[in-house]
């Protein structure tokens, strides 16, 4: 499933897509990455959608990625007899921490340590900030509030305490555990939740211990603080509005937003700006103009990657809103300012012989008509090295490693294709020219680029560089020679 756009799709998973024919509709419209949200469902319902992810991928003979958000520390309701109920502005709502579920009149809050912290008079946010209260007693056990402004409460909705600092462990026990579940299953990027400095990211990889890469989300004021830190350990990066919009004003989002896109493209590390791209269409099968503005936005600052949270996982229109991202992506990606942005926008922070040969490669992009840049990957860093680049034509990632082709779904531009083990460089033209001839990037008239590293099956060795033509025979003819 070829995508006619550079910008990647990543759809949280839920009730709303939990079985195979939503899960395919929604790859087929153009989910990249399926993300599973450890704060909702359970081990069984998550083993269940990543089986059916992997199935896709062996109908499909695609590779497509799997990414599980751990919790982290963050703070829920409860649930609620009736799934939820209606707040309105002042309405009293007491949290507690009595195990019976909610109602109208009150929900178990599971965190012994907000109410210890709390105090008469702080803010209380429920649902990425939608309902706002204001605490008007409280005691070891309970706080009762006043809302301030109204909204639907439902089951395990975040909360969050703005003017309240929290001791909070990095990892709780069950991330803990839903970490060594996941790694268990096989996924491909872990995104932590609610990091703040580096030594949370080292906790994390030292449990994944190279299981699956590892992508920091960034919602609190301290990660947007240690920001270059962080990104220097972790794979990949989310600018995770919801809490960060509530943590900071909103109106400080959009240029961290901004800040946080280029730095990691010119780290090379994939970026995914998420939440509430396109909230409105939970329940209505049409975006608003600023939704449809903002994935927009998103795509011209050059993310890697666009996210469904609850549009995909929880919403009556989940394969509409991915049709929406795929279209908007297509048509902002049409145009020719886009290409003067991203130009524009290019770092060049380069100092290997790898980054010289990546460059040179979009030089011939830029400079010919070549139809595609294919190159050889084993660890996945050339495909992204070309990525940052940000090349006119399609990135054809080779790999022999089927953990590399999943997480390189992620990066920008990076169309992967399984292949043999390649030993030659000529084996790796003719496999080069048939992945691109046979995914249908290039006719048997035109040419294409193909990086490689010789010696073969060597990390970090990229080092050749050949503009070659899609030749007939090299695509018929059985094997090439040495
Ligand atoms: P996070 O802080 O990790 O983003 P969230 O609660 O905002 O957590 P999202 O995955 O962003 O969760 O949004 C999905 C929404 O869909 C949730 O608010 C939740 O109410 C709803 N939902 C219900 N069940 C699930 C599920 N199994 N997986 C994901 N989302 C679910
Ligand atoms: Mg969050
Ligand atoms: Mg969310």
């Amino acid at each position: 499933m070829n995508r006619n756009r550079n910008v990647k799709i990543v759809a949280t998973l839920g009730p709303a897509s939990d079985d195979y024919e939503m899960i395919r509709a929604l790859f087929e419209a153009g989910a990249d990455v399926f993300r599973l949200n450890m704060s909702h469902g359970d081990h069984a319902e998550i083993a269940a959608r990543h089986s059916i992810i992997r199935k896709i991928e062996e109908d499909t003979g695609h590779p497509i990625a799997i990414l599980a958000d751990l919790q982290g520390p963050k703070l829920r309701v409860g649930t609620f007899k009736n799934g939820e109920e209606e707040l309105a502005i002042g309405d009293s709502f007491r949290f507690d921490l009595d195990d019976a579920e909610g109602d109208a009149t009150r929900v178990k809050l599971p965190h012994r340590e907000i109410f210890e912290a709390l105090e008469t008079g702080a803010t209380l946010l429920v649902n990425d900030g939608k309902i706002r209260m204001k605490v008007d007693t409280c005691g070891r056990d309970f706080a009762d509030c006043t809302v301030v402004a109204g909204g639907t409460i439902s089951n395990r909705k975040g909360v969050n305490v703005p003017d309240v600092v929290l001791p909070l462990k990095a990892l709780s026990d069950k991330d803990r555990k839903d970490l060594e579940f996941v790694c268990g299953l096989g996924v491909d990027w872990l995104a932590l939740s609610f990091v703040q400095r580096v030594e949370d990211v080292y906790e994390a990889r030292a449990l994944a211990n190279g299981r699956a890469a590892v992508l920091s989300k960034i919602e609190k004021p301290t990660a947007v603080e240690n920001f270059d830190e962080i990104l220097k350990v972790s794979d990949g990066i989310m600018v995770a509005r919801g809490d960060l919009g509530v943590e900071l004003p909103v109106h400080a989002v959009p240029p961290i937003q901004k800040q946080l896109v280029r730095k990691c493209r010119a780290a090379a590390k994939p970026v995914i700006v998420a939440t509430q791209m396109l909230e409105s269409m939970i329940e209505s099968p049409m975006p608003t103009r600023a939704e449809v503005s903002d994935v927009s936005g998103a795509i011209y600052e050059g993310t890697d990657a666009i996210m469904l949270s609850a549009e995909s996982a929880a919403g009556s229109y989940p394969i509409e809103a991915v049709t929406t991202m795929n279209n908007v992506a297509e048509e902002v990606e049409r145009d020719p300012t886009y290409r003067r942005i991203i130009e524009a926008s290019r770092t060049a922070d380069r100092a290997t012989v790898a980054d010289a040969i990546v460059a040179a490669a979009r030089e011939i992009a830029e400079t010919t008509e070549i139809k595609a840049i294919a190159c050889f990957t084993a660890s996945g860093t050339t495909a992204v090295l070309t990525a940052r680049e940000r090349p006119r034509v399609p990135i054809i990632a080779l790999t022999a490693e089927r953990d590399t082709a999943r997480r390189l779904c992620l990066s920008w531009g990076t169309q992967c294709v399984m292949t043999g083990p390649v030993t030659r460089f000529k084996m790796a033209v003719v496999a080069a020219v048939r992945a691109a001839v046979g995914q249908g990037f290039a006719k048997t008239t035109d040419q294409i680029a193909v990086t490689a590293g010789v010696p073969f099956n060597q990390a970090g060795t990229t080092n050749i560089l050949r503009v070659a033509p899609c030749e007939e025979r090299l695509i018929f003819k059985s094997e090439p020679d040495s």
